[in-house]
């Protein structure tokens, strides 16, 4: 086996291997350089580049993201995911057999709004603060413009359809979320372009939003490097732990000898927490995007629509809606029918908005994979078999929102100091 780099510290600083360069793994390597550690970033591909799922998500910096996805009653739709193969929410049948055992965990861990409060509680404890954390990155990482905090909109047609929601408003309340609503009004003042059937809107202040998430993570990435971290560009296989402390980290391209190493690769992270011992029922909740290059009409704020389940916004690159749920695994093919229902609803949504001519180059898809634990909950924390390896993913649909804590407290793990918040929720081994 070829030697990609040896690296030892003896004497010197602790030396880190940070696997993966998504969002979380970008925001851990900064994080661990600030706290003195010799870091490496370990990436097969382009830090932010379409491969990842810090690329093509919505950019919502949702500090209020704190309900989890399965809610009480939740099991009667289960028959609707597997009967409508391009619902908001789709199961394919075809893998059902391996889904099963997250599923069932996932349906349990909604079961009853106490437990959705105990999750949301625990989310909130990594959110909040959000789009602060996420301002002072961009800032640091010389992109200040990228990071936007002027609020979320979620949009329904009525007060019944809010209603339906009324759950998960009580349960982020409990956890301190506040709002404004909007009356129809005030949503047609503030939201010219949206369509006329949306008539109560539900505005966050808090919240925050990222003009370009796949350059964010880029501009995070490259500011690693400037500030000293060295980067393989390789894929991470597994790692070599003697007497229960790391040696290596092995990868494709030989081993890299150091004394700690942090999971970040998102929703390939499976197989590697499984080698430090770790076994995390680690799924994909595989989602699209669709952009419109040459949009002419949108929302004001970045909107989200109860009736599409889809996240819509301006990005620098044109006008993205962002959603869908389907469970199929990381292997299938992409059914690139959900991105034409994102633009078929993106259009309904903003009727002004012009179709694009047929053939029309300006309209992009994308698949991307959520790493999502069923519990809604990512891992942070030590694995089994050495603390010298910790992990870091599992962030579902708030990764991106959630990779500036997470990157604090994988360094503090990283660096043997105290993590800044409780992470006992976040334990790997509740599994
Ligand atoms: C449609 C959609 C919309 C979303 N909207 C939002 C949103 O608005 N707000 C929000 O907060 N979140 C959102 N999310 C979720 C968010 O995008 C993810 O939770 C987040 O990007 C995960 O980041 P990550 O760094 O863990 O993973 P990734 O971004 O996937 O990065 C993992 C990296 O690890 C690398 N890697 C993989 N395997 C290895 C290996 N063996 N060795 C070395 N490197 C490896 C990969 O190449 C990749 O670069 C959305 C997701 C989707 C799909």
């Amino acid at each position: 086996m070829t030697v990609a780099r040896s690296f030892s510290s003896p004497g010197g600083a602790r030396h880190v291997v940070v696997i993966g360069a998504g969002a979380v793994g970008s925001a851990s390597a900064i994080e661990a350089l600030r706290a003195g550690l010799r870091v490496t970033v370990l990436e097969p591909g382009e830090p932010g580049g379409p491969h990842a799922t810090s690329y093509g998500n919505a950019g919502w910096l949702s500090s209020h993201s704190v309900v989890p996805p399965a809610l009480p009653g939740a099991w009667r739709k289960v028959p609707g995911w597997l009967a409508d193969p391009l619902g908001p929410l789709a199961l394919r049948w075809r893998y059902l057999p391996r889904a099963m055992p997250w599923l069932l965990r996932y349906l349990a861990s909604g079961w009853t709004e106490a437990r959705v409060q105990r999750t949301a509680d625990a989310l909130r404890t990594l959110l909040a603060d959000a789009p602060v954390l996420h301002a002072r990155l961009a800032a640091e990482a010389g992109v200040p413009q990228l990071i936007e905090q002027r609020g979320l909109l979620h949009a329904y047609r009525s007060r019944a359809e809010f209603d339906g929601d009324a759950l998960g408003w009580r349960v982020r309340q409990r956890t301190g979320v506040q709002w404004e609503e909007w009356p129809q009004d005030e949503l047609r003042r503030r939201e010219p372009d949206l369509d006329a059937r949306y008539t109560l809107g539900v505005f966050v202040p808090e919240a925050g939003h990222c003009r370009d998430p796949g350059r964010y993570v880029a501009a995070l990435a490259r500011h690693t490097l400037g500030s000293g971290a060295e980067r393989v560009m390789a894929r991470a296989t597994g790692f070599r732990i003697e007497g229960g402390r790391l040696r290596a980290v092995l990868t494709e391209a030989g081993e890299i000898a150091c004394d700690a190493a942090a999971i970040c690769a998102g929703a390939r992270s499976g197989p590697l927490a499984a080698a430090a011992g770790s076994a995390v029922p680690l799924e994909s909740e595989r989602g699209y995007h669709v952009v419109v290059e040459d949009a002419t009409a949108g929302p004001r704020t970045p909107t989200m629509v109860a009736d599409g389940k889809l996240i819509a916004h301006w990005m620098d690159g044109g006008l993205r809606a962002a959603g869908q749920v389907e469970i199929a695994g990381l292997e299938a093919a992409p059914d690139w029918r959900r991105a034409a229902i994102l633009l078929a609803h993106l259009r309904s949504m903003f009727p002004s908005l012009a179709p694009s001519a047929p053939g029309s180059t300006a309209v992009k898809h994308w698949l991307g994979h959520r790493p999502s634990l069923p519990d809604g909950l990512p891992c942070i924390g030590p694995a089994a078999a050495t603390s010298d390896v910790v992990l870091a993913f599992g962030h579902g649909h708030v990764g991106l929102c959630g990779s500036a804590r997470t990157g604090r407290l994988a360094a503090q793990l990283l660096a043997g100091a105290a993590p800044e918040i409780p992470l006992a929720p976040f334990d790997p081994a509740r599994f």
